[in-house]
């Protein structure tokens, strides 16, 4: 075999050849100049992808899980109180990681489908007077069932009642492929990683802070070393980091952010509403529903959807990797054996979206599906050449 498919998990994603070049270098030593040079001005590229002014960033290396753990060791302490939705299993990651931290965690449960509700929240904080809850966790694309939350709603039912809780936000499989407003929705802490919208490797969990965020970290009880907020910022802005730093990875990241400002940020966000909407309308052709309960819900980055009634999606992703050599996303927890889901984020273009597509439709062509084959390609095929613009070619 000489080629590679593309893989349609979302995350870790298809790494571009110019970022897998970038992260190809020679060890530099971190305590030197260089290493400044490199480390400073990402930090403050990084915030334009969060937007914020504010806030600061930090990077750990890590995976994203890493970055909810420093969100929540660096600024609670145990037995704090915090307000979560549970609607997926990375929204149920989030709020078991809280539960071992030893946190109270009041868990929002919701159909696996639908977003975090901004009403359910508002009422529950309304009701707290005396401001038990400290904070406030949203996943904001919730990639077990491609589902978008609307962040600033919540913080909207927040500002209402005038709760002084702060705002979490898990943007992993959002920042650099959908809009993202850390500022304007008054997010304290957002966390990200390195291997979705950045097509990176996996390793670095990137989180914005904003300053509530950083002033409660003065007082926040809960251990921890690896992830401190405080050594972090203080090695960052002297140009260094407190331990070694994933030096490669940040290469990778300054040539991310040079490609993402290249294509730019309202380009990029508009190029993954196109693909997914082409793979929607697949869907659609299929017969098959998403997960999603509705159209304000859909993620731009990640579709789960539903296979009918009396078949097992395992089965399909599986014979989707064994027959044809190409991952698609499988269905988490309770989903499991009930969706698969299509990753279409980060290095994606529509030719590669129809692929996937197409292949799709042959692997349930193989196992019975009442699925007319060819129904997804036309469908999406025939939204793609509506839509089409003149091709950007960034070098690759
Ligand atoms: C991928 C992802 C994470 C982090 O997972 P890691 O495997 O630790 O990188 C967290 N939240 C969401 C919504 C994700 O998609």
């Amino acid at each position: 075999m000489t080629g590679q498919n593309p893989v349609f998990i979302p995350g870790p994603t298809n790494i571009p050849d110019r970022l897998r070049r970038a992260m190809n270098v020679q060890t530099i030593d971190h305590r030197s100049p260089d290493f400044a040079g490199l480390l400073v001005p990402l930090l403050g590229d990084l915030k334009k992808v969060f937007k914020t002014a504010s806030g600061q960033i930090v990077t750990f290396p890590a995976s994203g899980t890493g970055g909810w753990e420093a969100a929540v060791a660096n600024t609670l302490s145990p037995g704090d109180r915090v307000l979560a939705a549970r609607h997926g299993m990375f929204s149920h990651r989030w709020i078991e990681l809280c539960r071992r931290h030893g946190l109270e965690v009041e868990a929002i449960e919701c159909d696996w489908g639908d977003g975090a509700p901004a009403d359910r929240f508002g009422a529950r904080l309304r009701a707290d007077r005396s401001h038990e809850i400290k904070a406030v966790l949203v996943t904001h694309n919730e990639t077990a069932t491609g589902v978008r939350s609307d962040v600033g709603a919540v913080r909207r039912a927040m500002d209402a009642c005038d709760h002084p809780a702060m705002l979490f936000a898990d943007c992993v499989s959002s920042l650099a492929s959908m809009d993202f407003r850390m500022d304007e929705w008054g997010v304290d802490v957002a966390v990200a990683g390195s291997q979705k919208g950045f097509m990176l490797a996996t390793g670095m969990a990137i989180v914005g802070v904003s300053p509530k965020a950083i002033e409660a970290a003065g007082t926040a009880a809960c251990p921890r070393a690896f992830f401190d907020f405080g050594e972090m910022i203080a090695a960052n802005a002297a140009g260094g980091f407190p331990y070694t730093p994933p030096l490669q990875l940040l290469y990778g990241l300054r040539a991310s952010l040079d490609m993402l400002f290249e294509e730019g940020l309202d380009n990029v966000f508009a190029r993954h509403r196109r693909i997914a909407e082409g793979v929607r309308r697949a869907v659609r052709g299929w017969g098959l529903e998403l997960c999603a309960r509705s159209p304000e819900l859909y993620s731009d980055t990640v579709s789960a959807i539903r296979v009918p009634e009396g078949f097992d999606s395992e089965a399909l992703t599986a014979h989707l990797l064994d027959t044809y050599a190409v991952s698609f996303g499988v269905g988490l927890g309770p989903l499991a054996g009930k969706v698969f889901r299509i990753g279409h984020l980060g290095a994606m273009t529509d030719v590669m979206a129809l692929s996937g597509i197409a292949t799709v439709e042959m692997a349930m062509a193989d196992l019975g599906y009442p699925v007319e084959s060819g129904s997804g390609t036309r469908a999406a095929q025939e939204f793609y050449r509506r839509t089409a613009r003149p091709a950007l070619r960034t070098a690759a």
